[in-house]
């Protein structure tokens, strides 16, 4: 089905009402999508979803300009990034493997980042839909980067693996993921 009928057919009210009638870039379905699951509390996307607040008005004014959005997180979700020491890193990999002139690239990224700090997967986190929504999302704006993930490794494992090597650290305890005993918890259903 394309995502103009789902996005017809979806019985959602906030998302129905966030959803542009035409959908010019994806990117405003999977924001559309995660802007719902924040407003029903759902995910572990913070105040301003984790954007800073002049980008969080940005969007806002792209996208969603007829909705009244809050602006805390109805979950209450408080992040600590503090306690994430790779933040900047993270950022630096996305940044570096993003499509140029996307508008909400830099959205994207913010949104990444927090559902990073959040303890299921990382679509869970972020309040998308399906996990086949995240990999959708993740090459459409980071191809390059996402074309590696060739074993189809979940994706905060995945990101943080390009992190490691990245920094030439090897923290694995296998030479080879086909021989470690940690397989299940880097691939798998992500369902
Ligand atoms: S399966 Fe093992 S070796 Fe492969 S990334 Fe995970 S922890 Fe590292």
């Amino acid at each position: 089905m394309s995502m103009a009928l789902q996005l017809l057919n979806n019985p959602d009210p906030v998302y129905s009402r966030l959803s542009p009638a035409l959908i010019e870039s994806p990117n405003e379905e999977w924001l559309a999508c995660m802007v719902a699951s924040w407003c029903a509390g759902q995910g572990v996307l913070p105040d301003y979803m984790g954007l800073e607040p002049d980008q969080f008005e940005h969007l806002k004014a792209a996208y969603f300009q007829d909705v009244t959005l809050p602006e805390q997180a109805i979950s209450g979700s408080q992040l600590d990034f503090s306690r994430m020491l790779e933040k900047e890193d993270l950022v630096n990999l996305l940044r570096r493997y993003s499509k140029p002139d996307t508008l909400e690239v830099e959205w994207i990224i913010a949104v990444i980042v927090a559902g990073c700090l959040g303890s299921d997967h990382l679509w869970q986190d972020l309040g998308l839909w399906t996990r086949s929504q995240l990999s959708a999302m993740l090459h459409y704006n980071f191809p390059e980067l996402a074309a590696k993930n060739t074993q189809d490794m979940k994706w905060k494992k995945f990101l943080y693996k390009q992190l490691c090597e990245a920094e030439g650290l090897y923290l694995c305890r296998a030479p080879s993921c086909n021989v470690c005993i940690d397989y299940p918890k880097c691939y798998g259903s992500e369902e």
